[in-house]
């Protein structure tokens, strides 16, 4: 069958980005971090995968926590999220997942626990983010309740999580990093503070855990360079199919709201691909697209199913002829930058349209 539009995952780079992560922070423990379908990779296929090559797994919800398990996941998992409810500190405990405790809210919930199960709890400290955490002054106490709780295995772990480790010139991180290892120091849990960004960029974050997310997929967490020029490599490609060459004259306007006006007489290549399969939608006229080789324009507004590119008058690019959107050739990052977004956003916003090939 001939495929339109797919994705093929890449697994074999999974082992090289791994690689890289233990190059970058050879003492530490890798958490791979693989919340949200594995940033859109598939997160049953991304677990297996990296399994043989982390010591443990993040995610942020207990669902996702709950499906790796089923999925037969046997390395530690720990839930960023943590719990709000009886019910996830249940299910927490049953299938032995690990809980970020980052709220009163959950301290009350885990004191109400009268038949505990042991429950690993990372105290989530917030040292800047300004999202989840406890407060500095708080963590005494916090880590007296957690100490003294039934419900919950010893000793307690520490982690906190960085606002601006992508900006290599912003105090902030070194900041964070100095008041989490103090507020830490005299306690012997478990400790984590890197992303990929801290992992690359801040050596003084590499404690016991890292937490990689982005850089396993192949993707750089800077805007300054891609995943491919920092020595990783792409995890997933995109691609589709030519499926339209059409003839305009100069002064022609293609596609909705007449966005784009050609100054010359040209081919139009329309594509099998829009932002019902996730390409974004504010991709500006001049975003790259490569076909049989060469980058070509694209033109036009983005739409559902369809995206117009120039392949100038002279193409000999013709309807089935194969597109590359990004991966290997095409740095996604450079696509998010014409998109005025982060590469993140487009891993994690493939629709479920897009047929998933698996190449190794
Ligand atoms: C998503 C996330 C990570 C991984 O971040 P990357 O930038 O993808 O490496 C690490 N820690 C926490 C708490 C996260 O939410």
């Amino acid at each position: 069958m001939i495929r339109t539009t797919y994705a093929v995952i890449h697994l074999d780079a999974i082992a090289h980005n791994v690689a890289q992560v233990r190059l970058a922070a050879p003492k530490a423990k890798i958490m791979a971090v693989i919340k949200a379908n594995a940033y859109g990779h598939g997160l049953q296929r991304v677990a297996h995968a990296l399994e043989p090559f982390v010591e443990g797994f993040a995610v942020a919800r207990v669902q996702e926590g709950v499906r790796l398990r089923k999925a037969g996941i046997k390395l530690r998992i720990v839930v960023l999220e943590g719990f709000t409810h009886i019910e996830e500190l249940n299910d927490l405990c049953h299938y032995q997942l690990e809980a970020s405790i980052h709220s009163a809210h959950q301290l009350t919930i885990l004191n109400s626990q009268t038949a505990p199960e042991l429950l690993t709890a990372w105290v989530k400290i917030d040292t800047g983010m300004n999202r989840l955490g406890f407060k500095p002054p708080e963590i005494p106490d916090v880590y007296e309740q957690l100490n003294h709780s039934a419900a919950v295995k010893k000793p307690i772990n520490f982690m906190t999580h960085f606002a601006n480790a992508d900006d290599k010139n912003d105090p902030k991180t070194l900041e964070q990093i100095s008041l989490f290892n103090d507020l830490t120091a005299e306690y012997s849990g478990e400790k984590s503070m890197a992303n990929s960004a801290g992992i690359l960029a801040w050596k003084a974050a590499q404690t016991d855990w890292v937490r990689a997310g982005i850089m396993l997929y192949g993707i750089s967490p800077f805007a300054e360079i891609s995943g491919i020029d920092l020595g990783l490599k792409p995890l997933m490609s995109l691609h589709s199919r030519l499926i339209a060459v059409r003839d305009v004259e100069a002064g022609e306007t293609v596609g909705y709201n007449g966005s784009w006006r050609s100054s010359h007489a040209t081919k139009i290549g329309v594509i099998a691909i829009g932002y019902g399969d996730g390409y974004p939608r504010y991709a500006k006229n001049g975003t790259p697209v490569l076909i049989n080789g060469s980058l070509v324009p694209l033109v036009g507004r983005v739409s559902m199913d369809m995206i117009t590119v120039d392949l100038g008058p002279y193409s000999s690019a013709q309807a089935g002829d194969s597109v590359t959107l990004w991966g290997e050739h095409l740095p996604i990052e450079t696509i998010a930058q014409y998109a005025d977004t982060i590469a993140y956003t487009l891993v994690c916003g493939v629709t479920p349209r897009v047929d998933i090939l698996e190449s190794s």
